[in-house]
C-alpha cells in the first residue's frame, strides 16, 4: 500500500515515442502504485473488438485523438478500480486541457489530488527516429507526424498548465533509459519535500 506521504498520484506527459510508457512501468514499481496507459486501454478494446474498440479504431489509426468525453468515462471507471484508490501513474491522460480538467474534477470528487506532473523531454527529430524504428502498427510516418502534431497543437499547451500549478516535473528524455529512470525518481522526490 502506498504510504500516505509518498508521491502516489503522477501524470506522465511528454511526446510520442518519449518512452514514457516504459518509464511508466519502472516507475509503478518504485512508486507501488498502477501504471494506466489509456493507450493501452484502447488498443486492448480494438483487439477485443468491443464497442470501445470499434468506436475510437479508426480514430487510433489516423493518429487523431479519442473525444474528451469518451475518454473521460474510460478513465473515471479505471481510476474507481481498487488498485487505483491510493495512487496511479497515468500515462496518456490527459491530452487535451478538457481532459486535465476532467481529472481534477475526478479527483475532486475522490477527495484528492494530484502530486506531480513528469515531463519526458525529447527533440522532434529523435521522435521521429525512435518511432520508425519501433514500427507498430499505427506508426506510418504520415501517422507519426500526425501524432507529433496533434502532442504539439492540443497536448504540448499542458506544460504550462501544470507548471502554473507547480506540479511539473521535467526531465531530459533524451539520455539513456537507466538515467532518465534516476533523473525522474529524483524529480519526484524533490517535489515530494514540497518544492
Ligand atoms: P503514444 O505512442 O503516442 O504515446 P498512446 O499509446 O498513448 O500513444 O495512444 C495511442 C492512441 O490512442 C492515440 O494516438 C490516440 O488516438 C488514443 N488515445 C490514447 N489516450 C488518449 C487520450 N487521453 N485522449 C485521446 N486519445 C487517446
Amino acid at each position: 500500500m502506498a504510504d500516505a506521504n509518498a508521491i502516489s498520484r503522477v501524470v506522465m506527459l511528454g511526446p510520442p515515442g518519449s518512452g514514457k510508457g516504459t518509464q511508466a512501468a519502472f516507475l509503478s514499481e518504485s512508486l507501488g502504485v498502477p501504471a494506466i496507459s489509456t493507450g493501452d486501454m484502447l488498443r486492448q478494446a480494438v483487439a477485443a473488438g468491443s464497442e470501445l474498440g470499434r468506436k475510437v479504431e479508426d480514430i487510433m489509426a489516423s493518429g487523431a485523438l479519442v473525444d474528451d468525453d469518451t475518454m473521460a468515462d474510460v478513465v473515471r471507471e479505471r481510476l474507481r478500480q481498487e488498485d487505483a484508490v491510493d495512487g496511479f501513474l497515468l500515462d496518456g491522460y490527459p491530452r487535451t486541457l478538457g481532459q486535465a480538467e476532467t481529472l481534477e474534477g475526478i479527483l475532486e470528487d475522490a477527495g484528492v489530488q494530484l502530486d506531480a506532473v513528469a515531463l519526458i523531454d525529447v527533440p522532434e527529430e529523435e521522435l521521429v527516429r525512435r518511432a520508425l524504428a519501433r514500427k507498430r502498427a499505427d506508426d506510418k510516418e504520415d501517422v507519426i507526424r500526425e501524432r507529433l502534431r496533434v502532442y504539439s497543437e492540443k497536448t504540448s499547451p499542458l506544460i504550462q498548465h501544470y507548471r502554473d500549478l507547480a506540479l511539473l516535473r521535467p526531465v531530459n528524455g533524451h539520455q539513456s533509459m537507466e538515467q532518465v529512470t534516476s533523473d525522474l525518481l529524483s524529480a519526484l522526490g524533490a517535489a515530494e519535500s514540497g518544492s
